[in-house]
């Protein structure tokens, strides 16, 4: 086997474990594979692995690596930052943007979603903790413009992300995970039935036991697939 698939194997484990302490089926959770400043033979291994949902986050790298793999064969997700000029690009070349932060960005994305494919996914990047450092909505702005998101016909308001701080034990890591579950549910209660969001895209290679135990049904993990990174 090689690395990417042994690691690959291990973190499944960690997955079934992780679900099973939660009382959840693994199944409910997907393992997106972050492949940011990862090279294609990278993702290649991966998938022989039996992934197939990439996570990027600088928009400009991932469009190469896209356009390298066969089209409906791989799900791409957008997670980095993204800019108002660029919205174009990424509703063009992706199936998930996990990091919407404002309004703005999600009606740029609805109006520039092609009409031939499938809506796009997307999740509000909540600032869970309020860093002055971090982007995303505060949960009251996110209260407040839910709504109005959900409507958006070109893309699909499936749920929430964040990026906690870093934390040292599991229950600590599990306090920001579950703030974000109970604004899901706040925000569903004004929701209608069809417009429910169903995902909680939370928990990374050091805190996804966490997540899973307060319902993330995406983690999103890079460097215990890929190894460390040289940059960020
Ligand atoms: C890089 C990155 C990850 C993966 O983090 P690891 O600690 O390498 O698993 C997850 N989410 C986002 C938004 C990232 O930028």
């Amino acid at each position: 086997m090689t690395t990417i698939k042994n690691n690959i194997s291990a973190i499944e484990t960690r997955l079934r474990q992780a679900a099973s302490d939660a009382g959840r089926t693994v199944s409910e959770i997907l393992l997106l594979a972050v492949s940011k400043t990862r090279t294609s033979a990278q993702i290649d291994e991966a998938v022989a692995a039996g992934i197939n949902s990439f996570g990027e986050n600088y928009l400009q790298e991932a469009i190469e690596k896209i356009s390298a793999f066969p089209k409906a064969k791989l799900d791409w997700h957008f997670i980095g930052p993204l800019q108002s000029n660029k919205t174009r690009l990424a509703a063009e070349n992706f199936a998930w943007i996990h990091s919407v932060d404002r309004l703005k960005i999600a009606q740029r994305l609805s109006d520039q979603r092609p009409p031939s494919v499938a809506p796009l996914n997307i999740c509000l990047q909540i600032n869970i903790d309020n860093e002055s450092t971090k982007s995303g909505f505060t949960s009251a702005q996110a209260l407040g413009t839910a709504l109005e998101i959900a409507r958006l016909p070109g893309i699909r308001l499936r749920g929430l992300m964040a990026i906690p701080q870093s934390r040292n034990s599991l229950e600590d890591q599990r306090a920001p995970f579950r703030r974000l579950r109970e604004l899901k549910d706040q925000i569903n209660e004004l929701l209608d039935n069809s417009q429910k969001l169903d995902t909680l895209s939370m928990g990374m290679s050091g805190d996804m036991e966490a997540a899973i135990l307060e319902g993330a049904t995406i983690v999103r993990v890079g460097t215990d697939i890929f190894g460390a990174r040289a940059t960020l």
